[in-house]
């Protein structure tokens, strides 16, 4: 039960019991009932013993009687409300209740909260962890859940090394491939990541041909524009996919391409850092949420007030780095400094992207604009 958190339902979550499964009570104190203990000061009669949670059900209460029950015990069957232990004064084998309490008062009703047979969670519902424990108290145990996506990560470029390496002259670090990682995992999904994939014919060739063995999307970054070593779209194709789109109206990610063959998909994000993630989050998440079944697919947006101006360049829809807080009961998002799609270290301060739409003019302060949730 405990692997489900994160993953999808197959099917819908049913209860197989009342809940809560019995009467209860919510304090410890007295069971009683109303027209005993009906005015200040009423006394009652302290039936020896106690009920504790786990114990079978109390017999009825007699007239006059009131019976010391746990949180969580199950009540006498005519109890109508529990007095808490601290408005109750004891006095050998007699009971004082300092006021009269309400019908129901600490009585939690068998079944008040969900009712046996009622749908608690749909199928396509990504499980959360008060969602574990809603199947578990139903009795879902084992719970069944959808497949999730095998993923491969490849990077390719002859300048990387690997993140653990020092950079030699004209060489730096494989930053994207951790990253892909990083995002996969924080959706619950495993990704295998290759080593840095180099930009030569034979290198990109074993890389395609060897593709959809043991998963159903790869997901490279970089060798995807228009330079004379961006070879993967063009040798994609070659092997076999069949290339659905390269190249999008959109900033950052202009030169992302998308393929498929048989039952692998392949997604090529530009090398660029900022590219990469932002191509994750925009295109890679709706993909991989619904090969997974998982409902609603894609990146959660909301909206919020932007606190400085956005100046736009170009026509392109954009994305950029901003941070989120919630002000006074509104979101509001500023939009960050950033130098461009390389600048990781702007990326890494964002907890959201501001998107703007496509032929947008400046944006100015006080606005309401689309942020996705990072
Ligand atoms: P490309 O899309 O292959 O033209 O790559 C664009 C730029 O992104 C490169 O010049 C690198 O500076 C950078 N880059 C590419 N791949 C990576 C990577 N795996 N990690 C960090 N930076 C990368
Ligand atoms: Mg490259």
């Amino acid at each position: 039960m405990r692997d489900a958190f994160g993953r999808v339902l197959a099917s819908e979550v049913r209860s197989d019991v009342d809940w809560p499964p019995f009467d209860t009570s919510a304090m410890d104190g007295y069971a009683v009932r109303l027209s005993d203990a009906a005015a200040a000061n009423a006394e009652l009669a302290e039936r020896p013993g106690l009920v504790a949670a786990g114990d079978p059900p109390a017999s009825p209460l007699a007239p006059g009687e009131a019976v010391r029950v746990m949180t969580g015990a199950p009540l006498p069957p005519n109890a109508e409300a529990v007095i808490p232990v601290e408005e109750i004064r004891r006095m050998d084998g007699r009971i004082v209740a300092a006021a009269a309490p309400r019908a129901g008062e600490h009585v939690r009703r068998r079944g008040e909260s969900l009712t046996a047979g009622s749908a608690l969670l749909p199928p396509g519902r990504r499980l959360s962890a008060a969602d574990v424990a809603l199947a578990a108290l139903a009795g879902a145990d084992p719970v069944l859940v959808r497949r999730r996506p095998r993923i491969s990560i490849a990077v390719t470029g002859n300048e990387l090394v690997a993140a653990s390496g020092r950079p030699g002259p004209g060489q730096l670090r494989d930053s994207n491939g951790p990253m892909l990682a990083a995002l996969c995992a924080a959706r619950g999904l495993p990704a295998a990541l290759s080593p840095p994939v180099a930009d030569e014919d034979a290198a990109v060739h074993r890389l395609f041909h060897e593709a959809g063995r043991g998963e159903d999307v790869l997901i490279t970054s970089g060798g995807v524009s228009a330079g004379d070593l961006d070879l993967l779209p063009e040798r994609a194709a070659r092997a076999g996919f069949e290339l659905l789109f390269h190249g999008v109206a959109v900033r950052p990610g202009k030169p992302i391409a998308f393929g498929k063959r048989n039952a692998t998909i392949w997604f090529g994000l530009p090398g660029n850092p900022v590219s990469t993630s932002v191509c994750f989050h925009v295109f890679v998440r709706t993909a991989l949420d619904l090969l997974e079944g998982a409902e609603p697919a894609g990146p959660v947006f909301l909206q919020a007030r932007l606190t400085a101006g956005v100046s736009l360049r170009g026509r392109r829809e954009s994305y950029r780095d901003a941070l989120l807080s919630a002000v006074e009961g509104e979101h509001r998002v500023l939009p960050l400094q950033s130098r461009g799609s390389h600048d990781l270290a702007a990326h890494a301060k964002a907890n959201a992207l501001i998107r703007i739409p496509a032929d947008a003019q400046t944006i100015e302060p006080g606005s309401l604009v689309e942020c996705l949730l990072l």
